[in-house]
């Protein structure tokens, strides 16, 4: 067992029970870990402060387990962790068969993510401790949840980052199917996880395809959305199903948009309800205003547009321009959902942001809700890096 060492000073954040530490912080290794051992962290007076796995290759040199020192890290300890996490998610069973059933530092098994389609898992192993553990962690995922069928999809680039090659591919039970078929809050989705984005879907956005869904039928029959950075056409299914009469998703993946298609056939929706255009955002946008469009509901949800702190002030001014843009297509009284996914941009500059569009469009808008993911995407209260996802419900002012 080796010991991590810190430099003076440098053990407050994990005094505070935050997960990382960071090379600049670490004064020695005492021994020679290697990538994903089990190292003890101490202080530079040598007491204890947790226990972690060694990442010797990334800039997080250390995630750490656990911050009790009569802790073991062994198998059993994964398969509790695994357990505990899909505990956390059980009330989820009644509306949904897709649920993210392990989330990484907010279930304390720091890279690592398990979700449920149906009978399928899709797994990611993304740093090195969760590497090594990754047998006990794929036994105690099948033993909790009974699935069979594990496909792996390593492929993030924060896998990059930890000195990990990518892999993917099936580690237990047969190959998936093209589509595996999900069903949601009644609504049938398929989800491709072999080549999907994250693991086939955004699962974290459940919660905000309910509250669209609320917000078409509250509008009620006629009800046009307009869903930007559609992907497979999540919000706009979710609209129709509740009784939208139209639908725009727009996308610049082909894939994304064909297999949005398939759904709305899988739901039963009649083909002129569903309208796809393969575009950048910004040109459909600036295409249906000129065609004199306007909806009662429009999403926004675009990639992240900040993949880190340097990233802002240009995600700023491509967030800003997106919801300007998006705010001219909606409705006297009709709604708005902006999104961002950028950890590095916080809900109050998000905020910010978006008023700003709002003030430079010369509509009124007023906030009604704040969104963000569901409880099968929880934030370790300890660990603040772990939120990313943000919505505003905005209504423009009749
Ligand atoms: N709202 C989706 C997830 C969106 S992910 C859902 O709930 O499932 C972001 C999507 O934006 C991806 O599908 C990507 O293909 C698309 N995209 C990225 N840049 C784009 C652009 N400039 N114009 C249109 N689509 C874009």
């Amino acid at each position: 067992m080796s010991d991590i060492v810190l430099k003076p000073g440098k053990e407050k954040s994990l005094l505070r029970r935050h997960p990382w530490v960071y090379a600049t912080a670490v004064a020695q290794a005492v021994g020679r870990p290697l990538a994903g051992d089990t190292v003890r962290v101490v202080d530079s007076r040598g007491n204890f402060l947790a226990w972690g796995a060694f990442s010797p290759d990334s800039q997080i040199r250390v995630r750490c387990w656990s911050f009790h020192e009569d802790e073991r890290i062994d198998a059993a300890w994964m398969t509790a962790r695994v357990h505990d996490a899909v505990a956390r998610r059980a009330s989820l069973a009644a509306r949904t068969d897709a649920v993210r059933l392990v989330f990484g530092e907010a279930d304390a098994l720091p890279g690592f993510v398990a979700d449920r389609y149906a009978g399928q898992l899709v797994v990611q192993f993304l740093a090195a401790g969760v590497e090594r553990w990754r047998e006990a962690l794929i036994d105690a995922l099948a033993a909790a949840t009974g699935c069979a069928d594990v496909y792996e999809r390593s492929d993030a680039a924060a896998r990059e980052r930890e000195g990990l090659a990518p892999r993917t591919g099936v580690l237990r039970g047969t190959e998936p199917p093209a589509e595996v078929e999900i069903v949601e809050d009644g609504v049938r989705y398929g989800v491709d996880v072999a080549r999907g984005h994250k693991t086939g879907f955004y699962l974290d956005q459940r919660e905000s395809r309910r509250r669209v869904a609320e917000l078409a039928a509250r509008v009620g029959p006629g009800a046009a959305v307009l869903n930007c950075f559609s992907y497979t056409g999540g919000f706009s299914l979710a609209a129709l199903r509740a009784g939208a009469a139209h639908a725009v998703s727009v996308d610049s993946s082909a894939d994304a948009l064909a297999m949005a298609a398939r759904n709305a056939v899988r739901n039963g929706l009649p083909e002129a309800a569903f309208e796809c255009r393969v575009s950048k955002v910004a040109d459909a946008q600036k295409a249906l205003a000129a065609e004199g469009r306007m909806f009662d509901i429009v999403v926004l949800d675009p990639p992240k547009f900040a993949p880190s702190a340097h990233h802002v002030d240009k995600a700023a001014r491509a967030y800003k321009d997106v919801n300007l843009k998006g705010m001219k297509l909606v409705k006297p009284g009709g709604y708005l959902l902006a999104f961002s996914c950028s950890g590095a941009i916080g809900v109050d500059l998000f905020q910010k942001i978006v008023a700003g569009a709002a003030i430079d469009s010369g509509l009124e808008f007023v906030l009604l809700e704040r969104l963000a993911a569901g409880i099968d995407h929880p934030m370790r209260m300890t660990h603040p890096e772990g939120e990313y996802l943000k919505g505003l419900l905005l209504q423009r002012v009749a």
